[in-house]
């Protein structure tokens, strides 16, 4: 088909979902693409994360662009600072940067029925109007500050993990992190060996999977796949669906591999931790892989420290001076790190969305996030979410499932460029079909074995994808017109 009108596209949100957008629909021939970003530069949260100790605990050959292949990361789990410079490198490397607007929080999203488009304002009082609207606005950058009582009056320095501040000096400091997810547990490590006393605020302990972080990535390697491309492709290709399979093998349903998984869990911190009262403190009361997995290299080792301290009675309240707990203990603290996580299923909020006959994205998910196959929402026309809800961020990676969205997105858009549509808004009843079918997914899944996580909405539906990597591809693989109001 010839093309008929070009399209006007807006995505928010410049991180590992909107540079994979900003690719593929160039890829696909579009031109007129602008990138909104909130952040001073590109990345997501590998921008607004730099606390001491971030490292990714994918494997880095692993967690890349399948477009935009690096053969030379320095170590097997790459540190936070190489991703964001490699995040930076991709898009200038890729041309997307002029794409890109900066420094641009977007505040609000109005589909205009009459004229089919949407107006996008942000916070600086600029407007863009865009045929269609892609949000790649993430999961997990909107910090949770715990509501604790005396919090506001402490006289040291509170820091939250995902807002760090660059000219903190922990060195010497007697400081607290409170929250013990993949976050807390690498900036104890982190911070240990420097402080005059550490104390790990756990309200629940975590399962951790030793793996050997630190570990550089083997001499010669860079080379070989700098030399040979396609074999690089082919490696990733091959890591991806492997990684994946084992994944989503030992989450999706009980089996023997599972089972193996956490006698693994439970056997690291066995063998790591001789003191039988401590490891009891540090012992869940869940079973592994249910909360998002842990893995480290050097908790173990630092919580055993002589001037570290698992707290694991309740923080009761933040003094001027420190922190008390319910046994009554007050714990003198020149720095409170908030490890505590993030508001996880906000996604595009606290931006006003406003789609068709005035539904707020608000209403529409007052009873928790909900979309169709991760990307279309019923009432807001024109408008697709990539890494959206029920996306497989945890079993599949998310520059692969973005990669897919996009590419799918990219197909509506092209079928507005060549006239035959001008509208597209997914159906209720297949969005109610979907979700219904993830609900019972769901239920054989380790991520319902009974442990409070991050990945549960507060309707109490997981946010997560309960199946395979061949059913991801084939639900993303072309759009099913029966599902989707068109004009
Ligand atoms: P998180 O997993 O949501 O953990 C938040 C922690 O804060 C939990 O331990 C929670 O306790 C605790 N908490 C919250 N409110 C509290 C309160 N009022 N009092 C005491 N404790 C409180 O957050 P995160 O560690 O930042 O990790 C979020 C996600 O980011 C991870 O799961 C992962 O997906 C991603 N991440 C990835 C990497 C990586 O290497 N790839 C690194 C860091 C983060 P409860 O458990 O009791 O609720």
């Amino acid at each position: 088909m010839t093309a008929v009108r070009e399209p006007r596209i807006v995505v928010i949100g410049a991180g590992i979902a909107g540079i994979t957008t900003a690719y593929v629909l160039r890829r696909a021939g579009f031109e007129d693409i602008t990138v909104l970003e909130k952040g001073s530069d590109v990345g997501g949260v590998w921008h607004w994360n730099r606390y001491p100790g971030l490292t990714c605990d994918i494997p880095s050959q692993g967690y890349q662009f399948g477009f935009a292949l690096k053969p030379d990361w320095r170590h097997v789990w790459a540190r936070g600072t190489e991703i964001q410079q490699y995040l930076s490198d991709v898009v200038d490397r890729l041309e997307l940067a002029p794409l890109i607007e900066l420094n641009t929080d977007v505040t609000e999203a109005r589909w205009d029925e009459q004229q089919a488009q949407w107006t996008v304002t942000t916070a600086g009082g600029s407007r863009y109007v865009a045929d269609f609207l892609v949000c790649a606005t993430g999961l997990l950058h909107h910090p949770f500050i715990p509501d604790i009582p005396g919090l506001a009056d402490f006289t040291g320095t509170v820091v939250h993990s995902a807002r760090w501040d660059d000219d903190l000096n922990t060195a010497g400091a007697r400081i607290a992190v409170i929250g013990t997810g993949s976050t807390g547990v690498q900036i104890v490590s982190a911070l240990q060996p420097g402080a005059a006393s550490i104390a790990h605020y756990a309200r629940s302990t975590q399962w951790m999977l030793w793996a050997p972080m630190s570990l550089r990535q083997l001499p010669g390697i860079a080379g070989v796949l700098k030399q040979f491309p396609a074999l690089h492709k082919s490696a990733y290709d091959g890591l991806l669906g492997w990684a994946a399979g084992v994944i989503a093998d030992v989450s999706i349903r009980p089996s023997w591999r599972r089972r193996a998984v956490q006698a693994y869990a439970r056997l690291s911190l066995r063998l790591q931790v001789r003191d039988t009262a401590l490891r009891a403190k540090l012992t869940p009361d869940y079973e592994p892989l249910c909360k998002r997995q842990v893995v480290s290299g050097t908790y173990y080792r630092a919580i055993q420290a002589d001037n570290a301290d698992l707290v694991t009675e309740s923080i009761t309240s933040v003094t001027a001076t420190g922190i008390r707990t319910a046994d009554g203990s007050h714990r003198d603290t020149d720095i409170i790190v908030l490890a505590t996580g993030f508001h996880a299923h906000n996604y595009m909020r606290p931006m006003q969305v406003i789609g068709r006959d005035g539904l707020t994205l608000d209403d529409a998910w007052a009873k928790g996030p909900r979309a169709y196959r991760m990307t279309a929402i019923p009432g807001f026309p024109n408008l697709f979410t990539v890494l959206g809800p029920n996306s497989p961020i945890n079993t599949i990676g998310p520059q692969f499932a973005a990669e897919l969205t996009a590419r799918y997105i990219a197909l509506w858009i092209a079928r507005f460029r060549d006239g035959t549509v001008s509208t597209v808004a997914v159906t209720d009843g297949a969005t109610t079909q979907f979700n219904d079918d993830v609900e019972s997914a769901m239920k054989p899944t380790v991520w319902n074995t009974g442990c409070n996580s991050w990945y549960l909405t507060d309707a109490n539906t997981i946010d997560l994808w309960p199946y395979d990597l061949a059913t991801l591809v084939s639900m993303l693989d072309r759009p099913d017109e029966r599902h989707f109001h068109l004009s």
